[in-house]
């Protein structure tokens, strides 16, 4: 209860916006309508909080971390904001006042989808945290026109529409900061001229500007009063409409720089742990870089403080590679526009700039061509060489005459087309590099990066990965918020830790079955919401087996499907084989460009029509693929879940936080020794958890002693059997061979090892089954898990950052 909050006042404020900005009365009002009246009127406080918080800082002259990110995976706003303003109690009664259910009118706002999948959401978490603990912050990233594709199936595949999530009448949770606007240029070239004091400089002539608009979404912090900005860059046309070739009749022409510039932010590239190399996409991320490093730069200035004591009072964050460009771009900055020598330069950069790597995935890992750099940003070309050339200084002292250690931690990778590495940029522009789990960060430093770790020592560090408990518990989990209060003593939302008093719960019947009742009311709010949106019935007394992420080989959707069609085998070929119901849910997206991806969705959705009306199987086995996987779906789908797929290849999957989020909403893990799995293992127990397959160790001596799938396919008569229904007709009537791209995939080359984990999987599948029938051992097991989890909460890792890396210090409103 937030005794500040005039409810009175507020109520009148919504019925005003209602009136003034939608012509709307109580009577003619959609559920649309007054959730954006509702915004508006929310956004009257989050504006205030915003602009104290800034001069707040200001006179605190606090030091920040700004945190550059190229996807926010926001999630909806509204409702997390009342909980953090502490009235969604009260505006809850409100609405129900006029007749209306707070919560369905939540359901009106569409999910800003300006990410793709973990790393986006992880920003979004970040920020969320950095509030919460009231440590000054400001995110950087861009105001994409349209978002994540929105996906639907049409004949089991996978079809992509436009998300347009700002909607006909604008986003309410957001301000437009006009006086931030910035200029950004790109291409054109170099110019060497003598300063006044006949000083040889530099300075870049661009041949394109785009303005830069600053969008701000207010972050609030919990119960504290204080708001940091998600600031958004949009790109658009520089005012000046070219009247010359206006008045010579070129009217498409005179408007060219205006629809290249608004084509800049229009789209979110779709690719999750993927990069393509496009031109559009550096020009987006130079954008980004440009606009978030020159606003910092200038609140600085603006405060009269030296451009020396940069790093005392700013530190930049970069979310993986994707803003890399921030560091040449300050350089430039300093160097170019206000005249400081290299070094000095290079003394504040240096000691500004902290990376963190995401992935260990080739395919991920940013190089861009140099010829195209070079003519994108060719004043930052001159300057990654001349950051290259001091490191390679560095190399070359450490390790004299090694050509080989030169060629392998140069910027710049040798060949006929060169190209410009990202994360070694990153790594020789940091001061601090981190990985995202205590596994993936010592693959970083023994795998990706061992050089780099004996160069710099001590710059390679871990900060494993975390997720806000208010939106992840609090917010999306209503029921088990509920009970779990009444169980514990404090504010488990401002303190996870608290989360451990359950655990003397955990051997209680009354607590056990409490805690299953809620379960199992979440696992009806999800059966009721496939039965209207896919009309497909679910059993709750199943098990809600589920697996929510982008679809990725590493992340082996697959692996997941061989187990339900070894299932769907012996249920119809095995005398006496039998097993709980089970239902399989499934989400993801997967990049248009990615044709196996697709072809996994598309086996999914045929097997599930094939299963799920099969009626030998008495109702044992059913498959659900819910489409468009987003935030909103994901809040709905994990408090229901019982079982969370973890399953991706060792050593692959950086981190994971879908596999924090499903734990501490009371589902068992079936997962791999991978990412953040290991340190899950670590907090519930080994009893706790469902662990299965190859080691990261074991997997790089089996893909080093040549591994051949098919010895696993032709040994394992279930492996077969399974592998064989995918070339067999029984989910595509009439067509055998739909479905053989996979199955010729896993026999000939399967790159992520699924067959070599088969038979491990399906014996750990069948300790799960057990470990259901025994109701109580499992309810303890879901509540030790809930219970354990407060390691993983993202105010663990912003502290982790803010102690190892940051240094910051509170600042209250
Ligand atoms: C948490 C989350 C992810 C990340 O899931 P992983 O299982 O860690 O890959 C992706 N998308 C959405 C919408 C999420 O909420």
């Amino acid at each position: 209860m937030n005794n500040e909050f005039n409810k009175e006042a507020f109520k009148q404020s919504v019925l005003d916006n209602l009136t003034t900005s939608f012509a709307q009365t109580i009577e003619s009002a959609s559920a649309r309508d007054w959730m954006l009246a509702l915004g508006k009127s929310l956004s009257g406080i989050s504006n205030k909080h915003l602009l104290n918080t800034e001069k707040t800082l200001e006179d605190n002259n606090a030091r920040k971390v700004n945190y550059l990110s190229l996807e926010f995976l926001i999630g909806r706003m509204t409702g997390n904001n009342l909980i953090a303003l502490d009235i969604y109690a009260d505006v809850a009664e409100m609405m129900a006042e006029f007749g209306l259910n707070l919560s369905d009118l939540l359901e009106e706002e569409r999910d800003p989808a300006l990410g793709n999948g973990g790393l986006g959401r992880l920003a979004a978490c970040y920020l969320d945290s950095l509030a919460a603990q009231e440590f000054p912050a400001v995110g950087y990233g861009l105001h994409y026109e349209y978002g994540l594709f929105r996906q639907s199936f049409e004949d089991c595949h996978q079809v992509e529409a436009p998300d347009a999530w700002k909607g006909p009448y604008g986003y309410p949770c957001e301000v437009l900061r006009q006086e931030l606007t910035q200029q950004v240029g790109f291409w054109g070239e170099v110019e060497a001229y003598k300063d006044e004091g006949g000083k040889p400089r530099r300075r870049w002539i661009p041949a394109l500007e785009i303005e830069g608009r600053a969008w701000d979404i207010p972050v609030l912090g919990y119960k504290n009063n204080s708001a940091y900005p998600l600031r958004l860059w949009e790109s658009r046309a520089i005012e000046s409409f070219n009247l010359d070739r206006f008045n010579d009749g070129d009217y498409v022409g005179a408007q060219y720089p205006s629809l290249e510039a608004a084509n800049l932010t229009k789209v979110l590239y779709p690719n999750d742990n993927h990069e393509q190399g496009q031109i559009l996409r550096l020009m987006q991320q130079y954008f980004h870089c440009a606009c978030s490093v020159a606003d910092i730069l200038e609140r600085h200035l603006r405060l009269g403080r030296s451009l020396e004591s940069l790093p005392d009072y700013e530190v930049i964050q970069l979310n993986d590679t994707h803003p890399t460009i921030a560091i040449p771009e300050l350089m430039r900055l300093l160097v170019d526009v206000h005249g400081l020598t290299w070094d000095a330069a290079w003394n504040i950069s240096s000691k500004t700039f902290a990376y963190t790597n995401h992935t260990l995935l080739p395919e991920a890992l940013e190089s861009w061509s140099e010829t195209l750099m070079g003519r994108l940003l060719p004043r930052h070309m001159e300057i990654i060489y001349e950051i290259n050339a001091q490191m390679l200084k560095d190399v070359g002292e450490k390790w004299p005459g090694d050509i080989g250690k030169l060629r392998k931690l140069s910027v710049i990778e040798e060949g006929n087309h060169r190209r410009v590495r990202m994360a070694n940029l990153c790594v020789a522009g940091s001061f601090a590099v981190n990985g995202v789990a205590a596994m993936h960060s010592e693959l970083v430093k023994t795998h990706l990066f061992p050089d780099f770790d004996s160069l710099y020592p001590g710059r390679l560090t871990n900060v494993t990965n975390g997720v806000t408990p208010r939106r992840w518990l609090k917010f999306c989990n209503p029921g088990l918020s509920a009970l779990i209060s009444q169980n514990v003593v404090g504010d488990w939302a401002a303190d996870q830790d608290i989360l451990k008093g359950l655990l003397k719960q955990a051997d209680k019947k009354t607590f056990q079955t409490a805690f299953m009742a809620v379960k199992k009311a979440n696992k009806q709010r999800l059966a009721d919401w496939v039965k209207n949106h896919l009309d497909i019935e679910l059993d709750t007394n199943a098990i809600f087996d589920v697996q929510v992420k982008r679809l990725h080989e590493y992340k082996r959707q697959h692996l997941n499907l061989l187990h339900i069609l070894s299932l769907y085998h012996r249920l119809l070929n095995e005398p006496g084989f039998d097993i709980n119901p089970r239902v399989f849910i499934f989400a993801a997206k997967a990049a248009p460009g990615y044709a196996l991806a697709k072809d996994i969705i598309f086996a999914i959705n045929r097997v599930a029509e094939t299963v799920n009306a099969d009626k030998r199987l008495n109702g044992k086995l059913k498959i659900v693929f819910l489409p468009d996987y987003r935030v909103s779906l994901a809040e709905l789908i994990i408090p229901a879940a019982d079982v969370s797929e973890q399953i991706s290849t060792a050593g692959k999957e950086a981190s994971g936080t879908g596999n924090m989020k499903l734990a501490l909403n009371g589902s068992l893990t079936v997962g791999t020794m991978d990412g953040a799995n290991v340190e899950i293992r670590e907090e519930v127990g080994g009893d706790n958890i469902f662990i299965f397959g190859l080691g990261v160790d074991e997997v790089h001596s089996l893909k080093a002693s040549h591994y051949i799938p098919q010895e696993y396919y032709e040994s394992d008569a279930l492996l077969k059997a399974s592998i064989d229904l995918l070339y067999s007709d029984v989910f595509t009537p009439g067509e055998p061979g739909r479905l053989s791209a996979i199955a010729d995939n896993l026999i000939h080359h399967d790159p992520f090892m699924v067959l070599a984990d088969f038979a491990d999987y399906v014996r750990v599948q069948g300790d799960i089954d057990k470990a259901y029938s025994d109701q109580a051992g499992w309810a303890r097991k879901a509540i030790v898990n809930t219970a354990s989890m407060g390691k993983f909460s993202s105010d663990r890792s912003i502290r982790d950052y803010v102690d190892g890396i940051w240094k910051l210090e509170k600042v209250s409103v």
